[in-house]
């Protein structure tokens, strides 16, 4: 039998009888086509969804399905915003429709279990959305079927106790932390050979008023990219990150899906 994580390299049958054995947790992960300043790939935030995904699928017999790769409109406080060159963006309708679509089919194939893996921070409530529509899709095509979802944004599986050591002059918060030490040291972890050290910037962090102008003041931005300091990132701070996050979202998944008798 086929061991891997990876859905898409099993056969229908193969898929088939893991899922009416094992009932195992399936692990979508969502990530962006969005610049990551000059040292980090355009796909970063699917490349990191995605290895935290096949990492906690390996430890409680999940499996992964291939990552939904484009995400909501990249905005300026969180991503640099929609004008930087290879940012490639999707409308809500058509992340909330992809997500629905997913959910729909997953509860067909009699799964019981759905993790959606964010990596995007943008795309959280288009993600609702469509879990939520899907859901409804589901119910009216089958009343009884079981599909539970569980929604989560991988980094909020990491405890203030490591993001302390990580960041021993303080944290500056996820949304500035945009292709900075967290996401440069995951990726130094996971992918090195797509990390350039020699282009690895220094600025910020970026200084944001508290309201937002549309069109977007392309001005705020950094001209990287990047929203706060990359500075201080290695591999071994990627490594505490990533098992850190595998560890704690196999536990969720653990404990998270089972319902009170009688539910
Ligand atoms: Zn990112
Ligand atoms: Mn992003």
């Amino acid at each position: 039998m086929n061991t891997t994580v990876w859905m898409n390299e099993l056969s229908w049958v193969d898929y088939q009888s893991r899922v009416q054995r094992d009932q195992p947790p399936v692990l979508l992960p969502v990530g962006a086509l969005e610049q990551h300043g000059p040292h980090l790939p355009l796909g970063t935030d699917g490349l990191l969804s995605s290895a935290v995904a096949a990492d906690t699928a390996a430890l409680v017999g999940g499996l992964v399905a291939p990552t939904l790769s484009y995400g909501y409109k990249s905005q300026p406080k969180c991503g640099g915003g929609q004008h930087f060159c290879g940012t490639t963006s999707v409308d809500a309708a058509t992340l909330v429709g992809q997500v629905r679509d997913a959910v729909r089919e997953f509860a067909r194939h009699g799964l019981t279990k759905l993790v959606i893996v964010n990596g995007h921070y943008e795309n959280q409530w288009f993600l609702i959305e469509g879990i939520d529509l899907g859901l409804r899709d589901a119910k009216a095509a089958d009343p009884l079927n079981q599909l539970q979802v569980m929604r989560l944004e991988y980094w909020d599986f990491m405890t203030p106790d490591t993001l302390g050591d990580v960041f021993p002059d303080g944290f500056p918060g996820f949304a500035l932390e945009h292709a900075a030490v967290l996401e440069t040291s995951m990726m130094l972890h996971y992918h090195p050979h797509l990390v350039r050290m020699d282009l690895l910037p220094d600025d910020g962090p970026a200084d944001f008023p508290p309201y937002d102008m549309y069109p977007p003041r392309t001005d705020w931005v950094p001209a990287s990219g990047v929203l706060s300091s990359a500075k201080g990132s290695d591999a071994a701070k990627g490594r505490l990150l990533a098992v850190e996050v595998a560890r704690r979202m196999a536990e969720a998944i653990t404990t998270g899906f089972t319902r009170p008798t009688g539910v």
